[in-house]
């Protein structure tokens, strides 16, 4: 049975690193015979620009019939003047809550060639590999009552509302589970149990959860510690799970860990493993058109797309055996650049994963 990947290019750098993407996914295809069939959409700057929204209906038609979503990245200073409900970023916003992905999986890896690239010591970090999953759709960025309002004595007060309920939990430490089955079997629950009530139940589920993955070690960390530990010592750590509002800080400092924001892929998970697949950068318009752009990201989120939602294991360990192979050729963007190595642009770096593919 064919399967349907939508691939939504977006702006700026979006679709020069999505070109050798996709010249890396056809690659793919055709080795293991997936039978993927890609379909095109716009989102962001180009959708407003095209229909004058930044998430038209019929990407989100062909987004909700897709199995999986590959995005390049959206917005820019172009569309930084229309008004904020139409901005790019609203595309992607509104798509991630019209699908439901509520887990959001963030793996920070440092290849033992870019260890130099860290702005840790390379011996704390050099084969870090550490998956931060995050719950997506809930928590204290989506939680009502919210708002800025003005009390008795006239001065304004702002409010959010923390909360999860205990389904919101369970599914996310679900997914924590079955992928840490997948890897070291070790979990990491991350809360502010001693101040938090919505995490104190948080804490009681995934103790819960826990009970159905014997075979899973579960521990529990305040996230306070758990951002000195990430710093400290990255590499204790197998899969750590956490709210919306944890894991967005804690996971974009796992990613600097490795110092390399082009290197790094991310997907975005529905509950029947359906999923959006993304570089972890944005649309870096300070580059876009000049063939700087790491391409690296966009192609470990392919591997990602197909480890996860297209079960194809074999093809995704393929992919990222080809980019380990040339940056052990020393071949690198100008983001990875470092002395001794090979200066390349996008598209030598696409067509030397290709290479190494077809190797
Ligand atoms: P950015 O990630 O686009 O860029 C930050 C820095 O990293 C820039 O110097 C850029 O040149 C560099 N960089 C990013 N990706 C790179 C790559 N693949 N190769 C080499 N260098 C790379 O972040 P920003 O500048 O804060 O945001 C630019 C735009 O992207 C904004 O409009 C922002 O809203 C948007 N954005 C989109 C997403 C997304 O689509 N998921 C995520 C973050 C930011």
């Amino acid at each position: 049975m064919s399967k349907k990947v939508l691939v939504l290019p977006g702006d700026y750098i979006g679709p020069e690193i999505m070109a050798e993407a996709v010249k890396v996914l056809e690659a793919v295809n055709e080795q293991f015979d997936l039978g993927i069939e890609l379909t095109y959409g716009l989102l962001g700057g180009a959708a407003i620009d095209a229909q004058g929204v930044p998430l038209p209906d019929d990407t989100l038609a062909m987004a909700k019939e897709a199995d999986a979503i590959l995005l390049g990245a959206v917005g820019g200073p172009k569309w930084d003047k229309v008004e904020r409900h139409l901005r790019p970023e609203k595309g992607l916003l509104a798509i991630r809550s019209e699908l439901q992905l509520f887990g959001n999986l963030r793996p920070a890896i440092l290849y033992p060639q870019l260890a130099d690239a860290s702005s840790l010591k390379p011996e704390l970090v050099a084969g870090l590999d550490l998956l931060i999953v995050r719950e997506l759709t809930g928590g204290i960025y989506f939680g009502e009552p919210r708002g800025i309002r003005t009390l008795e004595n006239g001065e304004r007060e702002g409010y959010n509302t923390y909360k999860y309920s205990e389904s919101e939990i369970r599914r996310i430490g679900r997914l924590a589970f079955e992928l840490a089955r997948k890897r070291d079997k070790r979990v990491c629950s991350v809360d502010k149990s001693n101040v938090l009530e919505a995490t104190v139940l948080w804490r009681e589920v995934m103790e819960e959860v826990a009970k159905d993955y014997p075979d899973v070690e579960l521990s529990h960390i305040y996230v306070d510690n758990a951002a000195m530990q990430l710093v400290m010592r990255p590499k204790q750590f197998d899969v750590m799970v956490t709210g919306n509002m944890f894991g967005d800080i804690l996971s974009d400092a796992a990613a600097m860990l490795t110092g390399s924001i082009g290197m790094l892929p991310s997907a975005s998970l529905d509950k029947d493993g359906r999923g959006m697949y993304e570089p972890c950068h944005g649309s870096a318009p300070d580059i876009a058109g000049e063939g700087k752009a790491n391409p690296l990201a966009t192609i470990l989120s392919v591997a990602m797309m197909l480890r996860y939602t297209l079960d194809s294991a074999g093809a995704a360990d393929r992919i990222e055996q080809a980019v380990s192979k040339v940056l052990d050729q020393g071949l690198r963007t100008p983001d990875i650049y470092s002395e001794g190595t090979t200066l390349v642009g996008t598209i030598e770096m696409g067509d030397a994963v290709l290479a190494a593919l077809n190797a």
